[in-house]
């Protein structure tokens, strides 16, 4: 085992800590998250950040980039491979089967907010190999009224976090009866412009050429956009889904623009496909997105069973917050620092600040050693309301000296009743 000695350590390169002056924005996201979520009657779960490989091999697909280049792979003490978890939903459905929620009123509504995802990717802005997502799924019904009310949720998030300027695109790309036609008018298009592709084009083409309409390099643009459009090969089937979808938007008030090149490369998808966008230009303007997975859960080993949902990334939501401004609502703070002078006080301030807690007053104590003019500072900095000072003469008297910061004035008040007069 290779073990670095005796140097600075630093964190995994794409993955980082988050201090507690970024909190904030944390727990901003994920309240929002939750009210809008238990809004919507979703209940929350949670699932271990191990699991299975082969749950992702099979959910997730043994040819995609997440599993065959960028997934956490382990073999445990006991000798079985196992994988960190670079995506939620093949883990939800796992659970959804092992604890028998087919048995509850369909569909089942869950999401997951703040669940750390692993990829082995190169780190860029907003996107890192440790990665949090907002994750929100509803098993077991197939009605387009459950792909609308998806999707207006996942636009509610973002309304009420407040971000400006989004986009949400929306497709169906059909399902296992009318795609197969729509991948072969996709394969014999490309065919006929090989030489004009670029290389992971080529290879797309051969594996899974519905990703061909992915493609970001210039050059495959003017393909794209002659490509066959997956809304000219649905069924009846699919296209009154996408009708009624859209209808039911309509009527939520939930504005969306057709996307003919959103698609989603996987088997068990199906129909819906959505995405919410920022509007500025580059690389990584998606900040969440899903659809329907109708063929996943069988793919896993249960009974065919519907289901839709979607991802947003919680660092890119953040990283938008901060470009537009949005500030997430200040954390209390402190209210009152405790600062003393001598032993036997310093002693006094350790019972007090404690009591003070335990009160439901948020205390903290002074640093050793320092002088009550440096004390004063760092309390002053901090921007804490009240200070209070216990010295040899106020301990004489019972009494301690409490300074109201805002108000610049100070009395003495008995040791007996300062948590009273705070509070
Ligand atoms: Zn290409
Ligand atoms: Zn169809």
């Amino acid at each position: 085992m290779a073990i670095k000695e005796r140097k600075t350590l630093q964190a995994l390169r794409g993955m980082v800590d988050i201090l507690p002056e970024e909190q904030g924005y944390w727990r901003y996201v994920r309240e929002a998250t939750v009210s809008v979520c238990e809004g919507y009657g979703y209940g929350q779960i949670d699932t271990p950040i191990l699991e299975d490989y082969s749950l992702f091999s099979r959910g997730v697909g043994e040819v995609t980039d997440i599993v065959e280049k960028e997934m956490y792979t382990i073999t445990d003490k006991g000798g079985d491979t196992i994988a960190l978890r670079p995506e939620a939903t093949a883990a939800v459905c796992r659970a959804y089967l092992e604890h028998g929620l087919h048995n509850k009123p369909q569909p089942v509504r869950l999401y997951s907010v703040g669940m750390p995802m692993f990829r082995y990717a190169r780190p860029q802005a907003g996107r890192l190999r440790q990665f949090h997502q907002i994750n929100v799924e509803a098993i077991g019904d197939a009605d387009a009224t459950i792909d609308a009310e998806v999707v207006a949720l996942c636009w509610q998030l973002f309304r009420k976090l407040g971000l400006k300027g989004l986009s949400l695109q929306l497709n169906s790309i059909g399902d296992p009866k009318c795609r197969p036609g729509y991948v072969e008018a996709l394969r014999s298009y490309y065919s006929q412009q090989e030489g004009r592709l670029c290389r992971e084009c080529k290879s797309r083409l051969e594996r899974n050429p519905l990703r061909l309409l992915d493609c970001k390099v210039p050059g495959c643009q003017p393909l794209i956009e002659g490509a066959p459009r997956s809304a000219d090969y649905l069924c009846e089937e699919c296209q009154a889904h996408f009708q009624a979808l859209t209808r039911y938007l309509g009527l939520m008030e939930v504005p969306f623009t057709r996307e003919h090149r959103l698609v989603r490369g996987l088997d068990y998808y199906t129909r819906t496909v959505f995405e919410v966008q920022t509007s500025e230009e580059g690389q990584q303007n998606a900040l969440g997105g899903g659809g329907r997975y109708d063929g996943l859960i069988e793919e896993l080993g249960g009974r065919p069973t519907p289901g839709v949902g979607f991802a947003v990334g919680m660092e890119r939501v953040i990283l938008n917050l901060k470009r537009q401004g949005i500030e997430p609502p200040a954390s209390p703070g402190t209210r009152v620092f405790v600062a003393y002078v001598g032993q036997e006080a310093k002693a006094q301030a350790v019972g007090l600040v404690s009591r003070l807690v335990r009160s439901g007053v948020s205390a903290m104590l002074g640093p050793a050693g320092k002088s009550l003019k440096a004390q004063l500072r760092q309390a002053g900095s901090m921007g804490v309301p009240y200070v209070l000072i216990l010295g040899d003469q106020e301990l004489e008297k019972g009494v301690v000296v409490l300074r109201d910061m805002t108000r610049r004035e100070q009395r003495e008040v008995g040791l007996e009743e300062v948590i009273e007069q705070i509070r």
